[in-house]
């Protein structure tokens, strides 16, 4: 179908991001194809999960009751939005900017912006790239646990690293293929290691994040034998920080050792002046949602 349709074609799956994209004219295809109805897409097995999954059904499966992917989902929005989206509705969602989240009438009265129907950046206006940020909450946890995601496109099937599946631009973010249709996520088997997800955002619900930590150890004993944080809401893609990673290993989870993990991935934080909060505040909160995100896997320890 997607073939037949051509580029103006988009796949959806819940449309909880792209009809509402459509109504303001972020994106216009002229043909929407449903993934709704492929069997193949909602499995869910505790190690292999198809992508037609909806958020509540992720965030009650019994096997990640207490896992950061669990975690991760229930903090998404809204009840009704998570019986709507999807897994892989929330790996490919759009980049947000405060410049581009608007009506049409909005953006055509500031002449748009590089990302939809206009030449430059409101929020770096010397820059030629576009900063809107990576909004998922989900994406930082399947980056962070070294999760695998399966795409099967008219070339075939590949399967990428999710670390791999992002880029750091806010208008080409994905590197997936537009008739690539991504159909499972591989998690690693549970062998010893533990991951979790904070997230900042100024309600307690409907707000997307404007900082996610998920943070993933190996434990080695009673030390860290290996480590990943990476940052959401801070950039055009989960950003991995192997500063902070390269503080822990080898430690055990002190509050010396956490401190200098949380300072690790301050530095490298650098949120833009494109979502909600002052943005010094957001780079400062990187200090504080690590530092609590490695004292909830130290309280978790077996
Ligand atoms: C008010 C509001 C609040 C929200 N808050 C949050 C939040 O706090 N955190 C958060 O992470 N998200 C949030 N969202 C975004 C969204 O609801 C979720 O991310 C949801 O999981 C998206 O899934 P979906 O199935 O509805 O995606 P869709 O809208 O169906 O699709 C989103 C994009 O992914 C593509 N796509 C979907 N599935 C596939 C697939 N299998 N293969 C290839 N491409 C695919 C579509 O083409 C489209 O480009 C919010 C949305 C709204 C409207
Ligand atoms: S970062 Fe710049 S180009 Fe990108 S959406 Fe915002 S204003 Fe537009």
């Amino acid at each position: 179908m997607k073939g037949d349709a051509g580029p103006e074609a988009m796949f959806v799956a819940g449309g909880t991001d792209l009809y509402p994209n459509m109504k303001r004219r972020h994106q216009e295809p002229r043909t929407v194809i449903s993934l709704m109805a492929i069997p193949e897409l909602g499995k869910m097995e505790s190690e292999n999960v198809g992508t037609c999954v909806t958020l509540t059904a992720l965030s009650n499966f019994p096997s990640f009751q207490r896992s950061a992917i669990a975690t991760a989902a229930r903090l998404v929005s809204t009840p009704l939005l998570r019986n709507m989206g999807t897994l892989g509705g929330n790996l490919c969602l759009d980049t947000r900017c405060n410049y581009y989240n608007q009506s049409y009438e909005w953006r055509k009265a500031i002449d748009f912006c590089m990302k939809k129907d206009g030449a430059i950046c409101w929020v770096a206006p010397s820059s030629p790239r576009c900063w809107a940020v990576n909004s998922s909450d989900i994406a930082p946890v399947m980056v962070a646990i070294g999760a695998e995601y399966r795409l099967v496109g008219p070339q075939g099937e590949r399967v990428v690293p999710a670390g791999r599946f992002y880029h750091n631009d806010g208008i080409i973010y994905l590197t997936k293929q537009p008739d690539e249709i991504l159909t499972e996520v591989r998690l690693p088997a549970p062998d010893g290691w533990d991951a979790v997800y904070h997230k900042l955002r100024r309600r307690g619900s409907f707000d997307f994040p404007v900082l996610g930590v998920a943070a993933w150890v190996r434990w080695d004993g009673t030390k860290v034998g290996d480590a990943t944080i990476v940052l959401g809401g801070v950039a055009s893609y989960p950003q991995e920080v192997p500063e902070a990673a390269s503080a822990l290993r080898g430690m055990t989870l002190g509050a010396e050792t956490i401190a200098a993990a949380a300072e690790a991935a301050y530095r490298p934080s650098k949120p833009m002046d494109n979502t909600d909060f002052d943005l010094s505040w957001r780079k400062q909160m990187t200090r504080v949602y690590v530092t609590r995100a490695l004292e909830e896997l130290r309280s978790r320890r077996p």
